[in-house]
């Protein structure tokens, strides 16, 4: 029997079994250090070299363009703050803080920093970007939110940077392994993803750097991945989120069918429920953001964790901020509406009975 339901997948994901049995041997019986020249540390080297390859061809990249990292915060603030002409920023309101504060310590350090305002259903118009670009040398936009799952045109925006000469970034970190990537016909020059969000593990991520783009280290030290990421790699960290990510690929119109599926099952169940539904469109699989008229979002979130039902008001580092988050101020919620906004993010694990079960919690809290 279940311990309680987890509908926080934009949060974190569950480590899937094959990732973390294909983890194992590199933590305890080939633990060797993959820089070293002895036979015992070639295995671990092939294992890298064959994870880099497995996670290029799942977003069309080739493999020395993808660079290791601790995960999409290390990844985004690489892209932002190793941009040799980051002097002058355009991102969007709705970012993560992985990139509004690695923007906002830009600024600091007197770059100019521009956030483009969203729509209500959370899109960048590429007018915006056009009307905003002319100074721009780096443009930041998101492929997916982490809130309210609205995607973007990442080619269109990133057609208008090239148009300027500008260098785009994307931070896919909600969308890889989810919806397919592919950054060559997205267009873009750098690309942040982590292996947690798609059911790998924790603590390990990549930058994908197209060929040519210049980017200078973020911190300094030995010669891994190219002299361009110092530090030990994480081994095994980064053989599971090779298998996750392949995995996830080969499932994941299955997996996106079946969630579109449960999220008209429980906005069904709402019904009589006062309530907007935040987002675009175009979304994440079973990423479902919903404002309820007059009630406290931190208040459901904790009657729903009583009743053993995982759910979130917004992005998990900011669960101890109270505050109606950026997200649902910038896309222009009303405010009787904001303080009751909640975040339900199915994942692969979720299933129809996990759907009743959290539509019929929610109803009893919001009716009593
Ligand atoms: N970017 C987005 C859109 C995210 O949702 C997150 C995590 O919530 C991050 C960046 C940070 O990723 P990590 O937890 O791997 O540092």
């Amino acid at each position: 029997m279940k311990r309680y339901i987890y509908a926080d997948n934009a949060a974190t994901t569950k480590l899937s079994s094959s990732a973390l049995e294909a983890m194992l041997p590199w933590l305890q019986s080939d633990f060797a250090n993959p820089s070293q020249p002895y036979s015992f540390s070639r295995a671990a080297k092939t294992a890298i070299k064959e994870s880099r390859q497995i996670i290029a061809d799942c977003i069309g990249a080739s493999s020395d363009e993808i660079f290791f990292t601790s995960g999409g915060t290390e990844s985004d603030n690489w892209a932002i703050k190793g941009s040799t002409i980051s002097r002058s920023i355009i991102t969007s309101e709705i970012e993560h803080h992985a990139v509004l504060n690695s923007c906002k310590a830009m600024a600091v350090g007197a770059a100019d920093v521009k956030y483009l305002k969203p729509t209500r259903d959370g899109v960048i118009l590429p007018d915006e970007l056009e009307k905003n670009i002319s100074a721009a040398s780096l443009v930041s936009i998101m492929l997916a939110n982490n809130e309210i799952g609205t995607i973007q045109t990442i080619r269109e925006l990133c057609e208008i940077a090239h148009a300027r000469g500008a260098l785009f970034h994307t931070d896919a970190v909600q969308a890889v392994g989810h919806i397919p990537v592919d950054v060559k016909s997205l267009g873009v020059d750098m690309l942040s993803a982590s292996a947690h969000k798609f059911n790998g593990p924790k603590g390990v991520g990549f930058l994908y750097i197209k060929s040519g783009t210049p980017l200078l280290p973020l911190h300094d030290g030995g010669s891994q991945e190219n002299g361009k990421r110092a530090g030990t790699e994480n081994v095994a960290g980064i053989v599971g989120m090779a298998v996750a990510l392949k995995e996830n690929c080969e499932r994941m119109s299955q997996t996106a069918k079946r969630l579109y599926c449960y999220e008209e099952l429980l906005i069904d169940n709402l019904s009589g429920l006062d309530f907007i539904r935040n987002g675009g469109e175009d979304h994440l699989p079973g990423v479902i953001n919903l404002s309820f008229k007059g009630a406290s979002g931190e208040a459901i979130l904790h009657r729903m964790d009583l009743k053993g039902i995982c759910i979130s008001t917004g992005s998990a580092c900011d669960s101890v901020n109270t505050q109606v988050s950026h997200v649902v101020r910038a896309i222009g919620v009303p405010e009787e509406y904001a303080q009751g906004t909640i975040r339900i993010s199915l994942g692969v694990d979720n299933t129809e009975e996990d759907v009743i079960a959290i539509s019929t919690a929610l109803k009893q809290i919001l009716l009593n």
